[in-house]
């Protein structure tokens, strides 16, 4: 693969869709990154798949010994990037996906400038609330304290490179495509090419007429 690496950070509201739509990023050139949290895992989730889940003792040794890329508190849970994983996958010239909250995002935007982020959010906050209902995987008293954190990560949403308003899942997972290819097309992504079309001494007089030595014996 000749692509560079890169660092896709999506983030949006609890129930904004981010898990669905990366679901659907399936691609080669993608890397889905999968976070250390304490939560407790959710029916139907699965270690090591949707998340790695594990106790605070645990997560604060590693967070102690540098092992995340970023982490943060999340709603009363630990939330963090395993930095090995990420790394040798962005050498492998793969778009990581990280799928993460507001105050992780700043982490690595800060640390990598080139990383791009995108924010996901559902067309109005009581479609948030419907969807977040709908999931039926939190109680009334986490999805109030869910929805009002959602109101404070809003006010981050400016300082993301994109938005992208889930209304149609498909083209919500569409949009992601256009704007994860549209970075691969950037100057800065392409280094080696413009380096080798600058070098190239392609001589045009010379395929037309010939060298000087072959017009000077004409
Ligand atoms: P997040 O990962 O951001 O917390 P989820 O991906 O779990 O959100 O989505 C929350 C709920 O909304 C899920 O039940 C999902 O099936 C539903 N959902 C996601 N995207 C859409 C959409 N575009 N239209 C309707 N429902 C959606
Ligand atoms: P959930 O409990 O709904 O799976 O996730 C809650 C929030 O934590 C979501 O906003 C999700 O994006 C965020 N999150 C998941 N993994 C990470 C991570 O590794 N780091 C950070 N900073 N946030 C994360």
């Amino acid at each position: 693969m000749n692509k560079k690496g890169m660092l896709v950070i999506i983030s949006g509201p609890s129930g904004s869709g981010k898990g669905t739509v990366v679901k659907q990023l399936n691609r080669k050139d993608f890397a889905l990154s999968i976070s250390m949290t304490t939560r407790k895992p959710r029916a139907g989730e699965l270690n090591g798949k949707d998340y790695l889940f594990c106790t605070k003792e645990e997560f604060v040794k590693i967070r102690e010994s540098g092992g995340f890329l970023e982490h943060a508190e999340f709603v009363g849970n630990m939330y963090g990037t395993p930095k090995e994983y990420v790394k040798n996958q962005v050498n492998e010239g793969k778009a990581v996906i990280l799928e993460i909250d507001v105050v992780g995002a700043l982490q690595v935007k800060e640390k990598f400038e080139d990383s791009i982020s995108i924010f996901l959010i559902p067309p109005s906050i009581s479609d948030l609330y419907s969807r977040l209902k709908g999931r039926k995987t939190e109680d009334d008293a986490t999805i109030i304290r869910r929805i009002k954190r959602a109101k404070s990560e809003i006010e981050y949403m400016q300082k993301y490179d994109y938005i992208v308003i889930n209304d149609d899942i498909n083209e919500a997972v569409q949009k992601l495509h256009t704007i994860i290819d549209s970075e691969y097309l950037k100057p800065s992504r392409n280094q080696n090419f413009i380096n080798k079309i600058l070098g190239d001494d392609f001589d045009v007089t010379t395929v037309l007429f010939g060298t000087n030595e072959q017009i000077e014996r004409n």
